[in-house]
């Protein structure tokens, strides 16, 4: 059996993450979803359970207590977190599974799970980056000022990653990572129990 790949997705707040995740899972629905855990509030058509697990501040603290979280960061002012177990079931039966998270808490994946696949997805411009963060219309001038303050240093860590993949069009760029994902099942380290039983 091939070990289960994780996949982490990650770039400045309104690069496309989430677009183009949502179509990779859509065409490639073997791939599991880890739903983030945060506590800011579900923006209009967010289901809980689905979208995130929507939590109270006091609730998210005591999963940090409890070390339920692969990695959690306070993000624009709001926790989010990866519950770990999860992520941990689904490699474990060999399965791979996708993160979409903010750099700080990618960066606490790296160094907690190395063997995974990290993946960092750039804007095609800073100006397109700020047309794409208003386009979606869920964020304050203040918070998009935020936003933007903090996609240069971001995107001076994309060094850290494994691949940088543009987003100028969804389909490309799904379709890239749809190929490096396929690409890297043929990792050695993912495929010991195959060399083991050529032996
Ligand atoms: P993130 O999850 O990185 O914050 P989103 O997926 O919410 O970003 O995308 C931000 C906005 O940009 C959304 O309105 C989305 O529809 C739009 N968008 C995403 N990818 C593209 C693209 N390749 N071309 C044009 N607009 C895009
Ligand atoms: P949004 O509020 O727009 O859904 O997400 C804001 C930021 O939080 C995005 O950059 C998103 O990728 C990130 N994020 C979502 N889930 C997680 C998570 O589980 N952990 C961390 N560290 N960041 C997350």
């Amino acid at each position: 059996m091939r070990k289960g790949l994780l996949v982490l997705v990650s770039g400045p707040s309104g690069t496309g993450k989430g677009t183009v995740c949502n179509l990779l899972r859509e065409k490639h629905p073997e791939l599991a979803y880890s739903i983030s855990a945060t506590t800011r509030q579900p923006r209009p058509g967010e289901v809980d359970g689905v979208n995130y697990y929507f939590y109270d501040k006091a609730k998210f603290e005591a999963m940090i207590e409890a070390g339920e979280l692969l990695e959690w960061a306070n993000v624009y002012g709001n926790y989010y977190g990866t519950p770990k177990q999860a992520v941990l079931d689904r490699l474990e039966a060999g399965e791979d599974i996708l993160l979409e998270i903010d750099t700080q808490g990618a960066l606490n994946v790296m160094e907690a799970m190395p063997e995974g696949l990290y993946v960092f997805l750039l804007p095609p411009s800073l100006e397109e980056l700020e047309k794409r963060l208003r386009g979606r219309g869920t964020e304050t001038e203040e918070s998009i000022a935020r936003r933007l303050g903090a996609a240069k240093e971001e995107i001076g860590r994309a060094v850290k990653y494994r691949y940088v993949v543009v987003n100028d069009t969804v389909e490309k760029a799904e379709e890239t990572i749809a190929n490096i994902i396929a690409a890297e099942h043929n990792r050695t380290d993912l495929n010991e129990d195959l060399l083991k039983a050529l032996k």
